[in-house]
C-alpha cells in the first residue's frame, strides 16, 4: 500500500508544558479487525509511562474504549483517561460513568441478530454506548446504518457517531472535546499547552477543544477536513514522535 502524501506539516518536538492527550485506537495502536485483538507493546507502555512522569502527570488517553478496557490494554500503567468519548472519565483515581438506559438490552439483541447474516460484524456492547463494525465486513455497513437509524427512535436522548467503519449510538452532551476541556480545568492539566493527538471523525471535537485553549491538534493520517494543524503519518510514526519527545522534554 502506497503511503499517501499527509496535507498537515509535522508537529513540534514533544515540550514538557504540554498537557497531552493521546487517542488509542488508530493513534497509538493499529487497527485490528476485532477490537479486542489490538495488541500493545511493552516498548509503549514503558514511553507512556516515562512521558507521563516529563509531564508532571499531564498525559491523559482519550478513547472510545472503556476505561477498563484500557486498563487492560496497557497494564500496570492506569493513566488519567476518558473512555466511550467522554462518557466515562478518571483522574486522581476518582472515576465517573454514565448510565445505562434499559433499551439498550433490546438494541443490543436486535443488531445482533442482524449481524449475524454477515460474518465479520460485530455489535460491541459499550455498557452505555452501542458500536456497530462493519471493519471485518464491509458489505454490511448499510445494514448496520440502516439499523443504527431506525434504533434512535427507541432511545431518546441518544445520537448517532459516525467513525472509521463503525457507528455508535450514545448518549447526547458528553464528547471528546467536552472531556478535554473538563481535564483543562484542574491540576495537572490546567495552565498547559493542550495537544491532542487522535485519527477519526470523533476526535474533531477535541481538535477545536484543545484549539480554542491555545493548543493544537495532530491528525493521525491524510483525513480532510480537520481541525488539526499538524501530521502524522500512522501509528508507528506517533509511537516515535513520542519516543524522541523523551528526549527533548
Ligand atoms: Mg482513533
Amino acid at each position: 500500500m502506497s503511503t499517501p502524501t499527509l496535507s498537515l506539516p509535522a508537529p513540534p518536538a514533544v515540550s514538557s508544558e504540554w498537557a497531552l492527550f493521546l487517542d488509542v485506537d488508530g493513534t497509538l495502536l493499529d487497527f485490528a479487525d476485532v477490537p479486542g485483538d489490538v495488541a500493545v507493546d511493552p516498548g509503549l507502555i514503558d514511553v507512556l509511562a516515562v512521558l507521563h512522569g516529563r509531564l508532571d502527570g499531564a498525559l491523559a488517553l482519550v478513547s472510545g474504549r472503556r476505561l477498563a478496557q484500557l486498563d487492560e490494554l496497557f497494564a500496570p500503567l492506569k493513566l488519567p483517561a476518558v473512555g466511550l468519548h467522554g462518557l466515562e472519565r478518571r483522574e486522581d483515581g476518582h472515576q465517573e460513568r454514565h448510565p445505562r438506559p434499559v433499551a439498550l438490552d433490546q438494541a443490543v439483541a436486535w443488531g445482533r441478530a442482524l449481524a449475524q447474516r454477515y460474518p465479520g460484524a460485530r455489535v460491541e456492547d459499550k455498557g452505555t454506548t452501542i458500536a456497530l463494525h462493519w471493519r471485518a465486513a464491509p458489505d454490511a455497513e448499510d445494514l448496520l446504518r440502516q439499523y443504527a437509524d431506525s434504533i434512535l427512535i427507541e432511545l431518546p436522548g441518544y445520537h448517532l457517531q459516525h467513525g472509521n467503519m463503525v457507528v455508535e449510538l450514545r448518549p447526547d452532551g458528553a464528547h471528546k472535546g467536552s472531556a478535554v476541556v473538563d481535564l483543562l480545568a484542574h491540576p495537572p492539566f490546567h495552565g498547559r499547552r493542550p495537544v491532542f493527538v487522535g485519527d477519526d471523525l470523533t476526535d474533531e471535537h477535541a481538535f477545536q477543544a484543545v484549539c480554542s485553549h491555545a493548543g493544537f491538534g495532530v491528525l493521525v493520517g491524510s483525513r480532510q477536513p480537520s481541525a488539526a494543524r499538524y501530521a502524522l503519518h500512522d501509528p508507528a510514526a506517533v509511537r516515535a514522535w513520542l519516543e524522541e519527545g523523551l528526549d527533548l522534554a
